[in-house]
């Protein structure tokens, strides 16, 4: 599933190919994502010209003076640029193309993407009225999260990829912080100390920045009808790595079910 480094990494691939163009026609050749595609879309953005691209968690929002496209790549999305007339493959649900021959295509086997109209307040629409801090922001910090997991229950890997509280973590990137940090995901939230919620902020920030980075060198992916989506392989410390060793002490990863999600980590070096 495209994480926040893959959508930041789709947002500057593209960004540089479509920004300030004028939108020739809007093609929707599948409106039933995840959920309906507006039909009146292109009468709002057709012969507009796209002022700027932004990303909000793993929100791609495209905006145009008459108001704001969402869109969401889901489980399974990916977004390339391509020359305009391209032939259409089978999961090329989306595309909007530019009076400069240029166009970016949606493509989504599994269809739980989304493109939503948000008109001129998109922040106060209910997808992103409600969510918290951005991850790479300063707004968190160790202190904020230490706040926030006061009297808190439930575990901390749980407590991070909640929405409300951070956007943006998903399941990689909350084990693979939480393994650099040293935490155990089954701890409680609220039972972590402010020295702890530091180092781990860190981490968070760390990891996100290095697999945006990596994810910056395939840029070039985006580009062409034939590439294959801009996500990347990286090293990843734990997460996929349930039986093998711990790359810190050599014991056996260990993986459990938290919320219906797979967890890995080393139940040696994280406590
Ligand atoms: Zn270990």
């Amino acid at each position: 599933m495209p994480e926040l480094p893959e959508v930041e990494t789709t947002l500057q691939g593209i960004s540089p190919h479509i920004k300030k163009q004028r939108v020739n026609k809007v093609i929707i050749r599948q409106p039933k994502l995840r959920w309906p595609i507006p039909a009146d879309l292109p009468q709002l953005i057709e012969q507009q010209i796209l002022t700027s691209l932004s990303r909000r968690a793993k929100y791609l929002l495209l905006h145009f003076n008459t108001g704001t496209l969402l869109i969401h790549l889901g489980m399974s999305g990916s977004i390339r640029i391509i020359a305009a007339g391209t032939v259409a493959a089978k999961h090329d649900h989306f595309e909007l193309e530019f009076t400069h021959q240029k166009s970016i295509r949606l493509t989504d086997p599994r269809r739980f993407g989304a493109v939503l109209w948000l008109g001129k307040e998109p922040y106060q629409h209910p997808l992103l009225s409600k969510l918290g801090p951005e991850p790479l922001s300063t707004s968190l910090t160790g202190d904020y999260l230490y706040q926030k997991s006061k009297d808190k229950k439930v575990s901390i890997k749980q407590f991070i990829m909640n929405q409300v509280i951070v956007t943006g973590i998903g399941n990689i990137y909350c084990a693979e912080a939480l393994f650099l940090a040293g935490i155990s995901p089954t701890r409680a939230a609220g039972n972590i100390s402010l020295k702890r919620y530091q180092i781990l902020v860190a981490q968070i920030k760390k990891t996100l920045d290095l697999a945006i980075a990596q994810g910056g060198t395939s840029l070039r992916d985006f580009v062409g009808s034939d590439g294959k989506p801009g996500y990347f392989k990286q090293e990843l410390s734990v997460y996929g790595r349930t039986g093998l060793p711990c790359k810190q002490c050599n014991k056996a990863l260990t993986e459990i079910k938290q919320a219906q999600r797979t967890t890995v980590y080393c139940t040696h070096c994280q406590t």
